[in-house]
């Protein structure tokens, strides 16, 4: 191993402990689509460490990439040079602030954070409780669903700034749209995410959370792996219809496959390639454009190609 790389180890050794470091581990271990090459180093800081992880690969020159519960992610088969810094489990946790707020650590699950708000009669979460994503990638994609996206229920982050700065914005500086952050344009990696949420009851909020679960269910092929709608909605129509009606249904590429059950989604049968999948995705958008003249940008982030 080059000296440099020897260095930066030992240095990354003194800041975690030897769990909380994998060395080329399988991307495809830390994706709901299960594919992806490994990780030069799969790292999982505490909130604390994060910063200090971050600064060490600045300084050492070494490429940093941030992921969270990798659930919406195509990792190259070729996988990912450098340090991949996972937002998860160790830095992760709830604070019920004073009376209708939460601050949910960028690691927690919307999962664990939408039951928590419910326990406490808190509304607000129901349409994000199926989402498979971390706090942080769903502030970071303003994730939505059934008619709320994460933007109505935020009100604030903080986030460690490229320049190494801990700082606080609130929402109105975070430039939320359709799938879109601010932090996307400028590499901010969220810490932690301040929920304003309304008064509800219990009972009605789960009856609402599970009334969604159900529709998911019915919908959605979550059967399969998968980063779950694969390209964005373009304005004015829907992903899954445009590729229904380009004849698409069902299309394979080895493995990956246009779910028959969902359009819109891209599932992995059990042993597709990452470049199955990114083919798939290519020949979707010629043939839906050259079918409807629809542009489908992808909603799922490409790493590593
Ligand atoms: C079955 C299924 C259903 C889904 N349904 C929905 C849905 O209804 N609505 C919806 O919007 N999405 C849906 N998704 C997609 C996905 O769950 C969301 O986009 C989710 O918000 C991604 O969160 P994540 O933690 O998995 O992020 P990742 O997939 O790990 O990362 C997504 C992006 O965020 C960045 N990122 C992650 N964490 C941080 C952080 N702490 N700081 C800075 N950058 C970060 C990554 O670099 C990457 O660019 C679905 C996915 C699946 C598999």
């Amino acid at each position: 191993m080059e000296k440099q790389r020897q260095r930066f180890e030992q240095e990354l050794e003194k800041l975690l402990t030897q769990a909380q470091i994998k060395k080329e581990e399988p991307l495809s271990r830390h994706t709901t689509f299960r594919v992806g090459g490994p990780a030069e180093y799969l790292v999982t800081p505490t909130m604390e460490q994060i910063p200090d992880v971050v600064a060490l690969c600045k300084q050492s020159e070494v490429a940093l990439t941030v992921i969270g519960n990798g659930s919406n992610l195509l990792v190259s088969d070729n996988g990912i040079r450098g340090v991949v810094l996972e937002v998860g489990k160790a830095a992760s946790g709830i604070r019920l602030l004073d009376g209708e707020d939460l601050a949910v650590m960028a690691g927690t699950l919307l999962s664990e954070a939408a039951n928590f708000a419910a326990k406490n009669g808190l509304s607000g979460m129901e349409f994000a409780a199926g989402i498979p994503g971390s706090l942080g990638g769903a502030v970071v994609m303003n994730a939505g669903a059934y008619g709320g996206e994460m933007k109505d229920i935020l009100s604030g982050v903080r986030v460690l700034t490229k320049g190494g700065e801990i700082i606080v914005r609130p929402a109105d500086e975070l430039d939320l749209s359709y799938r879109h952050s601010r932090m996307m344009d400028e590499g901010d990696i969220v810490l932690e995410a301040r929920l304003n949420l309304t008064q509800g009851s219990e009972v009605v909020i789960r009856a609402q959370m599970e009334e969604l679960r159900k529709r998911r269910v019915e919908k959605q092929p979550l059967e399969y792996p998968s980063a779950g709608s694969t390209f964005k909605r373009p304005e004015g129509y829907f992903a899954g219809k445009l590729i229904e009606d380009a004849g698409l249904r069902g299309f394979r590429v080895g493995d990956a496959q246009v779910s028959e059950k969902h359009c819109g989604f891209v599932i992995n049968r059990g042993a597709a390639t990452a470049a199955q999948i990114l083919d798939l995705m290519q020949q979707v958008q010629e043939r839906v454009k050259a079918h409807s003249g629809v542009y489908l940008e992808p909603e799922v982030r490409l790493l590593g190609f």
